[in-house]
């Protein structure tokens, strides 16, 4: 497998770098994207960067540890450490770059350190260096809603193993040094038919293409097909029926990483939406003086602030629990809020936001958020079955340790 593309430094002093001076001038990638600072390892970065490329950069500059708690990935999750991260991609990237690097930061390399041995530590090392992606394939060629009729096969035997199938839209696929693929060891669908297995993407059988997508390329989201691919035991990572559960624990930090960058994602579109805005100029005044775009610009705040606060409040249980409630609650919300705010500034931009580049392609790169990783119609229905403890907890007072002593909800408020 050949070694990462090296950053991109061509235009490094070209990028990023102007501020608007003319109505709609700034609409390069919605016109949002500021200088990173010193500490982000992606200031030589391009915006067309690839995935690939902002992963090398992250690496190289030894920042993608700060996802974890003391830097050590078997320690956990740090939510902090993971917000930063993602903010400076978003700061600096395409959506897509991003996506490839959220998915490994919170989901694909947690769920390889829960395995053991050379194959899976050298992996660790590779990726979390830079030098590597890692492709987690879980959606396979069946309905990615319906994860457990799944047909990618693992036949184990007593010193190997043999992988049969095939996964779609996977990100990082076309520069992956390896997959984590779930695949079934048993028919059926129950939970502990289902195992994990690190698959060398140079191994004998394995073959990878781009999916169709202008829109997700630069993720390097593609197809990826195993044809009796024949490992040693060894490439199991976690326990033989752990497939699931893993995923399960894995998939929910991935969902508190959609919100934490969903948050940045938000911020940084309506801050450059606020600006057109403000430049727009309209009769004696701009479009920013007219009451109707405020207040359809003052919904699209309270809906972040909403989002940030559901982070802010779950963010630890998904980290130090990864508590499936919480990790839906954040998911739910992401999944609507983002496509909602993104929604309403692409209108705001009028024709500016068609500008190649522009917010109108943002938004539909960010329609991603309500289906990656789980549709937003899944993670209801896990609200739905916890429908009676969500209600009983809405009844108890939830005071803030630093509201005022003298203060009270008002019983009937409750
Ligand atoms: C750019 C990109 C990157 C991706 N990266 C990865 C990756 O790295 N790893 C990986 O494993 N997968 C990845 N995926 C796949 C992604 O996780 C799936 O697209 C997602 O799980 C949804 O599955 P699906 O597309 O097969 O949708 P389908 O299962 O075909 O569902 C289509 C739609 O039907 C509706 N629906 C489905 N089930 C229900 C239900 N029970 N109730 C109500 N409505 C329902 C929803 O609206 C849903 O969006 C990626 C996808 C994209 C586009």
């Amino acid at each position: 497998m050949p070694e990462l593309p090296p950053s991109d430094t061509s235009d490094a002093t070209t990028t990023h770098t102007k501020p608007s001076d003319s109505p709609g001038s700034d609409t390069q990638a919605g016109g949002t994207k500021t200088p990173a600072t010193a500490s982000t390892g992606l200031e030589t970065l391009s915006a067309d960067a690839t995935g690939a490329e902002a992963w090398a950069a992250l690496g190289a500059a030894g920042l993608l540890t700060r996802a974890y708690q003391g830097g050590e990935i078997r320690d956990g999750i740090d939510p902090g450490g993971l917000a930063d991260l993602l903010a400076a991609s978003d700061s600096r990237c395409s959506i897509p770059a991003t996506l490839s690097a959220s998915v490994q930061l919170a989901t694909a390399l947690p769920l390889l350190a829960t395995g053991t041995g050379p194959a899976v530590e050298r992996t660790l090392r590779r990726v979390l260096t830079g030098r590597a992606t890692l492709a987690l394939a879980a959606t396979d060629t069946t309905a990615g809603t319906d994860l457990t009729a799944l047909r990618t096969e693992v036949v184990l035997d007593d010193g190997s193993l043999t992988v049969s199938g095939g996964k779609e839209w996977i990100a990082n696929t076309t520069t992956a040094e390896a997959f984590l693929v779930l695949a079934r060891h048993r028919p059926g669908r129950h939970f502990t038919n289902f195992s994990w297995i690190l698959v060398p993407a140079d191994a004998p059988g394995v073959t990878t293409r781009p999916a169709p997508s202008t829109l997700y390329a630069s993720s390097g989201v593609g197809h990826v097909t195993f044809d009796a691919v024949r490992l040693d035991r060894a490439h199991i990572v976690g326990r033989v029926g752990l497939g699931l559960p893993l995923f399960a624990r894995h998939i929910a930090v991935e969902r508190l990483a959609g919100a934490l960058w969903g948050v940045a994602l938000c911020r940084r579109v309506l801050e450059a939406t606020r600006h057109h805005l403000a430049e727009r100029a309209h009769g004696d005044v701009t479009l920013w003086h007219l009451p109707h775009i405020r207040q359809r610009f003052a919904s699209c705040l309270v809906r972040v602030q909403e989002l940030q606060s559901l982070a802010d409040r779950f963010g630890p249980d998904v980290a130090q629990r990864h508590d499936p409630r919480a990790a839906a609650t954040l998911k739910a919300a992401a999944g609507t809020t983002v496509p909602y705010v993104l929604g309403e500034c692409a209108h705001l931009w009028g024709a500016a936001g068609f500008t190649d580049g522009g917010i109108q392609e943002i938004r539909a790169q960010a329609a991603l958020f309500g289906i990656g990783g789980g549709a937003t119609e899944i993670v209801l229905e896990t609200l739905a079955d916890s429908a009676g403890q969500i209600l009983e907890e809405l009844a108890r007072p939830t005071l803030q340790p630093e509201w005022p002593s003298g203060f009270r909800v008002p019983a009937g408020a409750r």
